[in-house]
């Protein structure tokens, strides 16, 4: 384990090498959330040992500094970044330290502009005399590179100010609405707007301009261009942000001109020759008067409460029906006259911070890898790690899928590694920061024994995975255990993992079929097995007796052999019986079963140990073979026979489950993915991706309702 002062060294080191990569060649090595983890880190280190901040730290400096290949800019002030809050905690905790230093009138009346944090690159533009004379990027905030050549191929940047001889008509200042200026919070629209003084738009032009704003692309433009790219094979940006800055830093205009870069601009850094606005919200209009692309979702508060909540909801709605990428908020305090009072602290202003929003990724470090045995006996090795919060849950072990990947990522125990959790997905490692290796880190080989067993492990030869070989391993043995009670098997209430594993490790459980024979009595004798308890547990087993043979075979876990293929099996064959004697070439010919399914099939019911189970099954009482047989054929067909559904969203009365109980007693089949084979799609509330694929696919959607109309309309 590294010492403090190697691990500040070795975040230092690999914060200044992916700064490099990002600010100078626009071609970063690491995602945001990874370079925004490893800096918080570093921050955290040197507020804890103050004594090891040195003038070097890529914390005391802005980082991005001007390339050689630029002729330099010295910036008329320093542009300098922003503090970040994570979280409404942090956000009010900013509050309250500036708060701190205002006095009491002041603090009373601060109002707070919110803008959206366009993920762009900063450029700072200089007009004389109404003309756009010179363009920087911020480089290191001190002085950054001239780029004017290529931002004057950018059509929204006005050559010329103000644009027209008139100013544009005043944008609605109104309540609500996406896309216009909104005045929420305590007194809103009766507070005095800021007066945006004489705007330097009614035909008088500002003898000196110097305003800063953010050159972007669009997602959808960014997207079009890397996809046209790599047809061509040619290079292809990480994301919309590299992409304009990699566009603006072309030594060639020309290249620069064919780029769709768009602006927008949020600050007056030097105005002369006209009235200085005196309030952030003035600024905006003075800008936009001038002829300025400026964004017109903004937000004045005077109620910090409300500005909270509202950071909070923007994260879930505004933000992802944004045409371009917008990593959070920006919150600034309104009136300049306290911008100048609160100053600054290090290279961020005291009056403004970005309220950013949690990532999905994060970096940590890997402790060790260990193996899950899978229900089929695969070996499945995951990470453990130092616990991490990804995406507002906290994360201390995430899949490495195979040996494969482990190997070809060269990821090692000890590495400092970058972790992804998107919605319910499981996390992931995504790969080893390999600049923050020690030489600590070991290899890691995949064990040649099962770790549960200590049975041989092989890996079969085509196949990523691993696995045990002994069909009684007890870890297979539980996961399957799990599988047999699982709803969409057997469905026993009041049994998981947690059982399965204790009745294996005490032997109660030895093959699937135990689960019928548990003793009551021996269970009561369990620590926090109570009468109540056993009897539920008890009660729940025996109903699961009578579930369909279609379930019991899901149930049995044969390689292969799903809820649907289950389904079409015992459609053909009554009972397990009759389907464990079925030949080969028999089971192929029914559609969808493939040779090496049909196989599979036949060589799990040849194994003796698995017979023994049905076997033992049937002895418990479980029905095997399907029981309304002779009905179905007295009946004819049933009103859904031949038609197949696909079920999605929350339907109003009935629940997933039962609405595929409805639809296969009534003759129909359910599947789990849309083809152009489903006939219809039954889709309830907050039907996602489905209702989309129905539409394309132009399979008929209906609801719940219709579905009943349907089942009994003969
Ligand atoms: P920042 O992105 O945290 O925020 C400050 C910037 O926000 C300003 O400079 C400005 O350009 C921009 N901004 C957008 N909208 C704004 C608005 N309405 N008002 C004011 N400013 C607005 O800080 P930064 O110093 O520009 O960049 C640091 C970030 O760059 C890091 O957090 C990281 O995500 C990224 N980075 C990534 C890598 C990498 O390797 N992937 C490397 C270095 C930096």
């Amino acid at each position: 384990m590294s010492t403090v002062a190697e691990r500040r060294e070795m975040l230092r080191k690999a914060i200044s090498y992916y700064a490099y990569r990002y600010y100078v060649l626009d071609d970063p090595a690491v995602s945001d959330a990874e370079y925004d983890a490893l800096w918080r880190e570093l921050v955290a280190l040197e507020t804890e040992h103050p004594e090891l901040i040195t003038p070097d730290s890529p914390t005391q400096r802005v980082p991005g500094a001007a390339a050689e290949r630029f002729v330099k800019v010295r910036q008329p002030s320093p542009i300098l970044s922003l503090a970040n809050a994570f979280t409404p905690e942090e956000l009010i905790a900013w509050r309250d330290r500036f708060m701190k230093l205002l006095p009491a009138e002041d603090q009373a009346r601060v109002q707070y502009v919110v803008e959206p944090k366009i993920d762009g690159l900063t450029v700072v533009l200089h007009y004389e005399n109404g003309q756009f004379v010179l363009g920087a990027t911020r480089g290191d905030g001190e002085v950054g590179e001239d780029i004017t050549a290529n931002l004057r191929t950018v059509k929204a940047l006005p050559l010329r100010v103000p644009l027209l001889p008139t100013p544009p008509a005043p944008l609605p200042v109104r309540e609500g609405g996406e896309g216009s200026p909104l005045l929420v919070g305590e007194g809103a629209g009766v507070r005095s707007l800021p007066s945006s003084g004489r705007r330097g738009a009614g035909g008088e032009v500002p003898a000196r301009l110097i305003v800063r704003g953010e050159a972007y692309v669009p997602i959808a433009d960014f997207e079009r261009f890397n996809a046209a790219q790599q047809a061509t094979g040619e290079r292809t940006y990480a994301n919309p942000r590299n992409f304009a800055a990699g566009s603006l830093r072309q030594l060639d205009a020309r290249v620069t001109a064919g780029r769709p870069i768009t602006l927008w601009l949020y600050q007056i850094v030097v105005i002369e020759g006209v009235d200085a606005p005196s309030t952030q919200w003035a600024a905006l209009d003075t800008l936009r008067c001038l002829g300025f692309p400026v964004e017109s979702r903004r937000w004045l508060f005077d109620d910090f409460d409300k500005l909270v909540q509202h950071c909070i909801n923007w994260g879930e709605t505004g933000r992802r029906q944004l045409p371009y990428e917008a990593d959070g908020l920006v919150i600034k305090i309104n009136d300049f006259a306290l911008h100048e009072r609160l100053g600054f602290v290090g290279k961020d202003p005291r009056w403004a911070i970005a309220y950013k929003y949690p990532a999905e990724e994060a970096v940590t470090r890997l402790l060790d890898i260990k193996i899950n045995v899978g229900r089929t006996g695969t070996l499945n090795p995951y990470a453990v790690l130092e616990p991490v919060p990804v995406g507002g849950v906290t994360v201390s072990s995430a899949t490495l899928h195979n040996e494969d990947y482990i190997r070809d990522l060269d990821i090692r125990v000890g590495d400092t590694v970058a972790v992804k959790r998107a919605g319910e997905v499981i996390p992931q490692v995504l790969r080893p920061l390999v600049e923050l290796r020690t030489g600590e880190e070991r290899a890691w080989q995949m064990p040649d024994r099962c770790p549960a067993c200590g049975e041989v492990a092989v890996r079969v030869e085509g196949e990523a995975a691993w696995y045990c070989v002994n069909s009684a391993c007890p870890a297979q043995l539980v996961r399957g255990v799990e599988h047999f009670v699982s709803r969409g098997a057997l469905d026993i209430a009041g049994f998981g993992i947690k059982q399965a594993e204790l009745f294996v490790e005490l032997g109660f459980i030895k093959d699937l079929a135990d689960v019928f024979y548990l003793d009551p009595q021996q269970l009561l004798e369990l620590e926090g097995f109570g009468e109540k308890k056993v009897a539920n547990l008890m009660a729940a087993i025996e109903a699961s007796k009578t579930r369909p043979p279609a379930r019991l075979l899901t149930a049995l876990g044969i390689q292969g052999v799903g809820e649907v293929v289950a389904e079409d099996l015992m459609a053909h064959y009554d009972s397990l019986d009759a389907l464990a004697v079925a030949p080969v070439e028999e089971l192929q010919s029914i559609p969808g079963i493939g040779p090496i399914l049909a196989q599979s099939i036949a060589d799990w019911f040849s194994q003796a140990p698995n017979r023994h189970v049905v076997e033992k099954l049937k002895a418990a009482g479980v029905t095997t073979a399907e029981v309304k047989a002779e009905v179905k054929v007295e009946a004819g067909p049933l009103p859904l026979t031949g038609l197949t559904f696909v079920i999605t969203g929350t339907l109003p009365t009935m629940s997933r489950d039962d609405a595929k109980e409805f639809v296969k007693t009534h003759g129909g089949k359910v599947t789990d993915s849309i083809s152009k084979n489903t006939s219809y799609l039954v889709a309830g509330e907050t039907a996602g991706s489905k209702l989309q694929k129905a539409t394309q696919l132009g399979v008929s959607v209906i609801d719940e309702a219709q579905l009943m109309q349907m089942a009994n309309s003969k």
